[in-house]
C-alpha cells in the first residue's frame, strides 16, 4: 500500500511514521509513505502558495497552481484513489477503512490556513473525507489518522492480524474490556473466568461483554447491531 501525502508540512507526516508499528510498516516495506511538497511547485519567485480570499475575509486560501502542478506531478498506479481531508467530507469510520484498504495508492492531500481555493476541488475531483465535526489548523493529522487507522487492517502491519478482528467497531460493537498481569492489582481482580483456560467461556464472557459496554457507552451503535443485524442478541 502507498500513501502520497501533499502537504505543506511533510515533517508532521515523517514524525508519525518514525515511531513503533507505523515504523515497523514502513521500514518492512508494508506500506510506503512518501509526501510532495506544493511548495516546491509553485511558480511564485518568493514561494507564495497561499494568498488573501477574493471578496474579503479573514485567513489565507491555498492557490491552485502549487497544489494541482503538485498533485499531477505524482505518478498513479491502477488501482488509486485521491483523497481530500476537509470538514466538510464524508465522515471517516472503520467501515471506510476497509474499504480504503483495498487501493494500491491512496493520494491524500493535506489543507491549511483557511483550507483549499475551490478550483482546486474542481479539477482533481477528489474524495472528500472528515475525521468529525470539528476543526483543526491542518489536514496532516487527519491524513496520519487515515494512514493509520488502513495501516492496521494491512496484513503484517500488526503482529497478528486477529488483533484488529477483535477491535471496536469490527462487527459493529466495542471491544471486551481487556486485563494484564498482575492478577490483583489495589483490591481489583481480573474476572475469574479469564484465567480458567477454558475457550469457550472466555469467548461467552467477551461477547456478553461487548454487548453489555457497547449498550452502556454507544447506544446508538448497540441499537443498530440489534436491529439491523442481530436481533437474536438482546
Ligand atoms: N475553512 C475551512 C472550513 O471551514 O471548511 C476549514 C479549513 S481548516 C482550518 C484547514 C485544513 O485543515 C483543511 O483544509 C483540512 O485539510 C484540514 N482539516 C481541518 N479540520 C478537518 C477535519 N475535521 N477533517 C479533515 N480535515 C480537516
Amino acid at each position: 500500500m502507498r500513501f502520497e501525502v501533499v502537504t505543506l508540512f511533510p515533517e508532521l507526516i515523517a514524525s508519525h511514521m518514525s515511531f513503533s508499528i507505523m515504523k515497523r510498516a514502513n521500514d518492512s516495506g508494508i506500506i510506503d509513505v512518501i509526501t510532495h511538497n506544493p511548495r516546491n511547485y509553485t511558480l511564485d519567485k518568493h514561494k507564495k502558495v497561499d494568498d488573501t480570499p477574493y471578496g474579503g475575509g479573514a485567513g489565507m486560501v491555498l492557490m491552485p497552481q502549487p497544489y494541482v502542478d503538485c498533485y499531477n506531478s505524482i505518478l498513479k498506479t491502477k488501482n488509486s484513489i485521491t483523497l481530500m481531508m476537509t470538514p466538510q467530507g464524508e465522515p471517516f469510520s472503520d467501515k471506510l477503512s476497509d474499504e480504503l484498504s483495498s487501493y494500491q495508492q491512496i493520494i491524500i492531500l493535506c489543507g491549511h490556513y483557511e483550507g483549499f481555493d475551490e478550483r482546486i476541488r474542481d479539477i482533481i475531483k477528489p474524495r472528500e473525507i472528515s475525521i468529525g465535526d470539528y476543526v483543526l489548523t491542518g489536514g496532516e493529522l487527519p491524513a496520519l489518522c487515515i494512514i493509520d487507522s488502513i495501516s492496521r487492517k494491512i496484513e503484517g502491519t500488526l503482529g497478528k492480524i486477529e488483533s484488529a478482528h477483535d477491535d471496536s467497531f469490527t462487527e459493529g460493537l466495542l471491544e471486551y474490556p481487556q486485563y494484564t498481569k498482575p492478577r490483583i492489582y489495589q483490591g481489583l481482580k481480573v474476572p475469574e473466568v479469564l484465567l480458567n483456560g477454558n475457550h469457550k467461556m472466555i469467548e461467552e464472557f467477551r461477547f456478553q461483554q461487548k454487548l453489555l459496554r457497547t449498550k452502556n457507552k454507544r447506544p446508538d451503535l448497540y441499537e443498530k447491531y440489534i436491529n439491523k443485524d442481530n436481533p437474536s442478541a438482546t
